[in-house]
């Protein structure tokens, strides 16, 4: 998918779903696989509840976690 083609609002206009923007921004954010954020480790487990987890040093985050998206406590939906 081409990001740069659209404007960030008519992106997120078909992302109808918190979990739809979830994968993408994965994807975006770790092309290779998830890592953790605090020791880098690719030993990361996806919750249940869309939120990641290092299996080395058990830290939890999100893949917002220190983007943009961070300040929206509404998720990624307007
Ligand atoms: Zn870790």
């Amino acid at each position: 998918m081409k990001i740069e083609a659209k404007s960030l609002v008519a992106l997120l206009w078909e992302f109808d779903t918190e979990q739809k923007c979830i994968d993408h921004f994965t994807e975006v954010r770790w092309p290779d696989g998830v890592q953790c954020l605090r020791c880098d480790s690719s030993r990361v487990y996806k919750r249940s509840d869309g939120q990641f987890r290092c299996g080395d040093c058990r830290y939890t985050f999100s893949v917002r976690k220190g983007t943009v998206f961070d300040l929206n406590p509404t998720g990624f939906l307007f």
